[in-house]
């Protein structure tokens, strides 16, 4: 779908959501996002093709930020098109960089100590591992032709090297992941999953900043294109979803003095929230644990470090 000329939003569906690459045609052409492993060769190529655009006519393909669903085409464009820049955040190289990395570090980390997680192996779909050619950290300019060019913004939260692409010239943001309103929708409506932010403060100041940034438009990796109003009602929710846990959080553990598990007061969160799917419910130990980190820094609560789940207790 074009949105306006020469930006094109490309669909597809995974886990009944939807997920948008995003392409730019100037005299770089820059893709933004490259989906799962098999989204280039089945999405993104005919899609070119349908534009009569070669594919080494690529510049320069963004990886918003590290999860399997945006960066699991990578190694499929490089391998098409080697003339094609791979890049990401640099605070999310690594995790970016192999599929091994996003397990253990990202999918992975609370399996140790809260028994919460996903299968301990790279899905197919997370692709294969891949160098970038360029890391970005926010306040660099990606030229598309003269007079017209994209701005590297970092909006960490989600994750720590969280890009957003912002075209000044049509006052648009291009986001991925960095804003999640109270939970990720189906294609059809109704939310598919939980909120998956991690890194509260960051994600609050992440919110802020789009506040402040004139957006007209707002086109995102999963969620529906946006426009005025309803740009700021989803930055309204995102931080209403923020203090919403804050609260079920310490009111759970206000009211069980002998602490919860990561699982319980996931589940106290997921309750409270009251339409995420409870099959997704288990997403939820990011935002969770993001929030135990930051009441725990904050001297209201702590982990009882002895108990395997880990339970945590009020400070
Ligand atoms: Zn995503």
């Amino acid at each position: 779908m074009e949105l306006y000329p020469n930006v094109y939003q490309i669909q597809s569906l995974f886990g009944g959501r939807n997920l948008f690459q995003y392409l730019f045609v100037g005299d770089n052409t820059v893709l933004v996002d490259t989906g799962i492993a098999e989204t280039p060769e089945r999405i993104i190529f005919p899609y070119l093709d349908s534009l009569r655009l070669p594919l080494e006519s690529l510049t320069l393909a963004v990886t918003t930020h590290a999860d399997l669903d945006h960066q699991g085409g990578n190694d499929a464009v490089k391998r098409t098109s080697p003339g094609t820049w791979l890049s990401c955040g640099a605070a999310d190289r690594a995790l970016v960089e192999d599929p091994r990395a996003l397990y253990d570090i990202r999918y992975n980390f609370l399996r140790a100590d809260h028994d919460m997680g996903f299968d301990p192996d790279p899905a197919p779909d997370a692709g294969k591992a891949r160098r970038m050619d360029l890391c970005f950290t926010g306040g660099e300019i990606i030229r598309l032709r003269d007079g017209w060019h994209l701005e590297v913004l970092h909006v960490p939260g989600h994750s720590h090297g969280h890009l957003a692409l912002y075209d000044p010239l049509h006052k648009t943001a291009f986001v991925g992941d960095a804003i999640h309103g109270r939970g990720c929708p189906y294609a059809t409506g109704g939310l598919a999953i939980p909120v998956t932010y991690y890194y509260v403060d960051v994600y609050l100041s992440t919110l802020r900043y789009f506040e402040h940034l004139p957006i007209d438009a707002l086109y995102s990796g999963h969620w529906p294109i946006m426009h005025g109003e309803e740009i700021r009602d989803f930055i309204a929710e995102s931080r209403q979803t923020v203090e919403l846990l804050d609260r079920v959080i310490l009111t759970s553990l206000e009211r069980n003095r002998a602490g919860l598990t990561m699982k319980e007061l996931v589940d106290a969160v997921a309750s409270a929230v009251g339409d995420w799917p409870p099959e997704s419910w288990t997403l939820a130990m990011f935002p969770v644990k993001g929030h135990l980190d930051r009441l725990e820094e904050q001297g209201n609560v702590r982990a009882l470090r002895g108990t395997r789940p880990v339970k945590w207790e009020l400070a």
